[in-house]
């Protein structure tokens, strides 16, 4: 006879985020398979899926639902030789970058030094300058807002500029293609993104990345970061948070800082830069609050 152990569902558990900062999840489930996702996806409270906590600001007040953090699903499976990869959503993404340099698969080197699960850079397309991940997404498997397991082709999602088209979605795993090439070459290339990441960006600090999402100016995406330096932000703080002064799109966090003061320092930003070039800003960072999910 086989007897399955129940999931763990921890209660008032602290979420770590990149902030440093924020309340806690009134429940927190770690589930240990997709099977026991599918479980966890059949109870009936609203769910809220949690990666690295790199792109989010959880309330002062912490939240209420259920918080499934899918840091252990997270295996790397090679479908085919020569690059097609199956990487459950928990996988760290900084990790499998190392890894599939290492081991010449070319395709993630340019998103080096952008902290994420696979789920959570798939979610949002992340990416910058050097490429985004949906350059080399094929295939994205997920449970829907009916929480039915559906999978997508690439070409039957509506991904772009910071989003991969699945709002509502929980992506479960990912088939990403990556191309053989020189491992020496592909270090090399991840060398180059960290050393422009490391001077054009506070990586030391605690933040989110980009608060805002670049807005469309005149049709034309326009760096909110320059928006928000034009309007005179940079070092402009709200309590403990504060406008970085090497990437004005950066908010950091000082001692004592709270979710509130980036709240009020997002709307502080948000209203210069309307002033100054009448340009509305919209945040990138997901901000999870008591009660939004009714
Ligand atoms: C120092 C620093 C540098 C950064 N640089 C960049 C950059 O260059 N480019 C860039 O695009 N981003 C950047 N970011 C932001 C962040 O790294 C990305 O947004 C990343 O994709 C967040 O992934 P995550 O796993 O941490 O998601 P989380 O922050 O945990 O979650 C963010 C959102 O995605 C949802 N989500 C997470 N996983 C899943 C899943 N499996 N299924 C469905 N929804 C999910 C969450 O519910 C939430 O709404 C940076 C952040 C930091 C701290």
């Amino acid at each position: 006879m086989t007897t399955s152990t129940p999931i763990v569902i921890e209660t008032d558990v602290p979420i770590l985020t990149w902030f440093g900062v924020g309340g806690g999840a009134d429940m927190l489930a770690r589930p240990a398979s997709i099977q026991e996702l599918r479980t966890l996806l059949g109870r009936d409270e609203p769910v809220r899926i949690l990666g690295e906590g790199a792109n989010l600001l959880v309330d002062d007040g912490g939240v209420d639902g259920l918080v499934i953090s899918l840091e252990n699903i997270c295996d790397v499976l090679e479908l085919e030789e020569g690059g097609l990869l199956c990487v459950e959503a928990g996988a760290d993404l900084p990790k499998l970058i190392i890894e599939t340099v290492r081991r010449g698969f070319g395709g993630l080197e340019g998103l080096g030094g952008i902290p994420a699960t696979i789920g959570g850079a798939t979610f949002m397309n992340a990416g910058g300058a050097f490429g985004e991940i949906f350059e080399t997404v094929e295939r994205v498997h997920t449970f829907d807002p009916d929480r039915n397991q559906r999978s997508y082709y690439k070409d039957e999602l509506k991904y772009g500029y910071r989003t991969g088209g699945l709002d509502g979605h929980l992506i479960a795993a990912v088939e990403l293609r990556l191309t053989e090439g020189d491992p020496d070459k592909l270090r090399d290339r991840l060398k180059e993104v960290m050393a422009y990441k490391k001077t054009s960006q506070p990586m030391k600090e605690n933040s989110a990345g980009c608060v805002f999402r670049n807005p469309l100016v005149d049709g034309e995406r326009t760096s909110a970061g320059k928006l928000i330096d034009e309007a005179g932000c940079k070092g402009l703080r709200e309590g403990g948070a504060e406008v970085s002064d090497r990437h004005a799109n950066f908010f950091i966090t000082r001692e004592g800082c709270t979710a509130r003061d980036i709240l009020k320092l997002i709307d502080a930003v948000r209203e210069r830069v309307l002033k100054s070039a009448g340009v509305e800003l919209e945040t990138e960072i997901a901000i999870w609050r008591r009660g939004d999910m009714q």
